[in-house]
């Protein structure tokens, strides 16, 4: 059987405080105008492939995960496997950790359920000017982009920040659009 990420919420409750203290939400979590809940901002250590980083012990040995992976396996409340893709379906945000079991609200899923969500996710995609700009990043950019959102609600969610950020360099406007 394939090594499982497995968040039990009251075996593990002390490190799933100290994993929700470096996550920063919009406080009503949903833009004006939009209806979508926008992506919730991992704050803590990033890799230099823009995802990420978040220290757990299991058995007593010390882990390095994904930290929306971890979101994955809290919030919908199944193990996550070595190998297993979990993939931002709604946002392409490597940093966001937004998951949530409705369909309607999470933006981190499985890829084995990823296909069917895009699709309805798509019509809405379009619409929203925080879900684009990620995929077009090489990988220094992307790293160097993630940190700079963290930066920018680490004291805070501030919604001319986050779109400074996401806005300034945007390969996806001119190829997309
Ligand atoms: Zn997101």
């Amino acid at each position: 059987m394939p090594a499982a990420l497995v968040v039990d919420p009251q075996l593990h409750a002390k490190e799933i405080a100290r994993f929700l203290g470096k996550v920063i939400r919009r406080p009503d979590s949903v833009e004006p105008g939009s209806g979508a809940m926008m992506c919730a901002i991992w704050t803590g250590a990033i890799g230099d492939d823009g995802y990420g980083r978040f220290s757990i012990t299991r058995d007593g040995v010390e882990k390095t995960v994904k930290p929306h992976r971890y979101a994955a396996a809290l919030a919908l409340g199944q193990p996550v496997f070595t190998g297993q893709v979990i993939e931002h379906v709604v946002c392409d945000n490597p940093i966001c950790v937004h998951a949530h079991p409705d369909p309607e609200v999470g933006h981190i899923w499985p890829s084995t359920q990823s296909d069917n969500l895009r699709c309805m996710q798509a019509k809405g995609r379009a619409q929203r000017w925080w879900v684009r700009g990620w995929s077009g990043l090489a990988r220094a950019e992307r790293a160097e982009r993630s940190r700079q959102l963290a930066a920018a609600v680490r004291s805070g969610w501030d919604d001319a920040a986050v779109r400074e950020v996401l806005l300034r360099i945007d390969p996806a406007q001119t190829s997309l659009f």
